[in-house]
């Protein structure tokens, strides 16, 4: 369980290898309420390690179902000001920030879809400085997960202890089951960095995705495009890890060079609704067709946010034997799910994934294939007989992935 000795080691973990905090830094943390303990430890060992002042923004899943059954759509869509400021002030005065991601993949599924599809959009438009901030590394900022109740019994509903299942496995996600974790991610960090360097010097111009379930896709990437991972670095010249877990190796699309058909690997759960079974098509970057077998709602009203969710913001590849694709775990949340199989996002692309893209106007980014959107949302594709190959300008082929694994 992830308490006690565990949990202070894991506050470590998070505060030096996630975000790591420096001395006379600031920290936001963003943890559920019923996990005020973990939001405690990590509070209590950035102060440790000279932590400026440290705030704690709670979640509250239940109050938001509430919010959402009674109020009305207007009051939804208001994002006040007070909120946005405040999202602002952390890049304006270099605080790092923490999110606890632990939400019950089932909250609101008794909330009309529209309700929540027009809050989420509001806020999204309303934050959108922020998150442009946190895309391209303006902040360094790490998303991490605790297991809550009502997510575990999601997870492990024929478990006698669903929240000591989930915890031990997120611990070894964490690889918090090693004598130094630290280390062991050092390690893991350096392994994703070898791949990354293979795919930047090979500078392929197409990949094709392939598998039995029906996914036929050619993924054109960006001009300059730069395949990333673990490691990153932030605005002010400092690493960070920005998941914790993460095994990926991505970059972006270009968004006019998408052509093809995807089919989904896994579930998808957005803002506390599942989308399942879902088809994509696209034709030069964007998508013309799309269906799902459940959560149809879901998926247009996230495809019909703005132009930049008709496209894709980033391609990622990811082995069948990633430690939490070899766990066979369904954990519907996509800071573990994303890490199990190789996925795509609609949306935003991380201006970082070109050459200087950081020092980039949204005009430059957008000539190099950049898409933007106030979204950004992961789903998977990657399946254990999944290949993928890479076209490189003269035409010639390698293979990358032959039946859901690494071939390089
Ligand atoms: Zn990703
Ligand atoms: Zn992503």
């Amino acid at each position: 369980m992830i308490t006690g000795k565990t949990l202070t080691e894991y506050a470590r973990l998070v505060l030096k290898i996630g975000v790591n905090l420096q001395k006379g830094q600031g920290l936001e943390i963003i943890c559920p309420v019923e996990k005020r303990e973990v939001a405690h430890a990590l509070a209590e060992e950035a102060y440790k390690v000279g932590a400026k002042i440290v705030q704690v923004r709670w979640h509250d899943e239940i109050i938001d179902k509430i919010k959402y059954t009674y109020a009305d759509i207007d009051a939804l869509t208001e994002v006040p000001k007070w909120y946005v400021d405040s999202k602002n002030y952390l890049v304006k005065n270099g605080f790092c920030y923490i999110a606890v991601a632990a939400d019950d993949p089932a909250a609101f599924k008794d909330v009309p879809s529209e309700k929540i599809a027009a809050a989420a959009k509001a806020r999204a438009k309303a934050l959108k400085k922020f998150s442009d901030e946190v895309m391209s590394n303006g902040l360094r900022w790490c998303v991490v997960s605790v297991p809550t109740l009502a997510w575990a019994k999601q997870v492990f509903p024929d478990s006698k202890n669903p929240e000591e299942a989930l915890s031990e496995a997120i611990e070894k996600t964490m690889r918090l089951d090693y004598p130094d974790p630290t280390s062991e991610w050092q390690k893991h960090i350096e392994t994703l960095e070898r791949r990354a360097n293979f795919l930047n010097s090979a500078r392929f111009e197409y990949l094709i995705f392939e598998n039995s379930l029906g996914t036929n896709l050619k993924v054109g990437l960006a001009d300059e495009h730069l395949w990333l991972s673990a490691k990153e670095i932030a605005k002010d010249g400092k690493y960070f890890v920005a998941n914790m877990p993460t095994e990926e190796v991505f970059t972006a699309p270009h968004r006019l060079k998408v052509d093809g058909v995807l089919k989904s690997a896994m579930p998808l759960c957005e803002n506390g609704q599942i989308i399942d079974g879902f088809t994509i098509t696209f034709k030069k970057g964007k998508i013309v067709d799309f269906n799902a077998e459940k959560g149809y709602e879901t998926l247009k009203h996230l495809i019909e946010t703005d132009d930049g969710t008709m496209r894709l913001g980033e391609v990622a590849l990811i082995g069948k034997n990633s430690p939490i694709a070899k766990s066979g775990i369904l954990f519907y949340n996509t800071l573990f799910d994303e890490n199990a199989s190789c996925h795509l996002a609609i949306g935003k692309a991380y201006p970082t994934t070109v050459k200087n893209g950081d020092k980039l106007s949204p005009k430059e980014l957008k000539e190099k294939g950049l898409n933007d959107s106030a979204e950004h949302v992961d789903f998977m594709i990657g399946t254990s007989d999944l290949s993928v190959i890479g076209i490189k300008k003269d035409g010639s082929k390698f293979v990358l992935f032959k039946d859901g694994e690494w071939a390089i």
